[in-house]
């Protein structure tokens, strides 16, 4: 079992901003940008690579409507949308994810792990439909 399906299973704690039938998005925990989102299927699947048509679908569609609540909340304009498939590619857990990326600026794009990390609890106020 991968971690990505204890946040699924609320095992382990992740600030969840987004579910639907078919999808869960959270925050990344590293936040290489404010608003640095994760979108998963709740049917596990390892990559990009192995998703069925249905499920790249439905996280397609959840990466879209995350972003656009990005955009409102925290005036942001462009994003990357990226989903690293294996292990060459960076990708480090394998339960198929697509991260959505908000860019403030056009530096080029570095992701350090923790680098906004110390700003998640308010970046996640901003974001939630049901702020703690
Ligand atoms: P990958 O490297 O596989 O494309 O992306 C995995 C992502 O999961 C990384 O950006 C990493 O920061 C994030 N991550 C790893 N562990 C956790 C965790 O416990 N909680 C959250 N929210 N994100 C995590």
């Amino acid at each position: 079992m991968t971690l990505f399906q204890k946040i699924i299973d609320r095992e382990i704690p992740a600030y969840i901003i987004y579910e639907d039938e078919f999808t869960l998005a959270f925050l990344d925990i590293t936040q290489a940008t404010p608003g640095h989102t994760l979108v998963i299927p709740k049917t596990p699947t390892t990559s990009f690579m192995s998703a069925d048509t249905k499920t790249l679908a439905h996280v397609q569609s959840a990466a879209q409507i995350v972003a656009k609540r990005l955009q409102e909340r925290l005036n942001v304009q462009d994003f990357n949308i990226i989903s690293n498939s294996g292990p060459l590619a960076g990708q480090t857990v394998f339960h198929y994810h697509v991260h959505i990326i908000p860019r403030y600026s056009d530096k080029d794009l570095i992701i350090e792990h923790g680098s906004h990390a110390d700003a998640i609890e308010s970046i996640y106020q901003k974001i939630s439909t049901n702020p703690k």
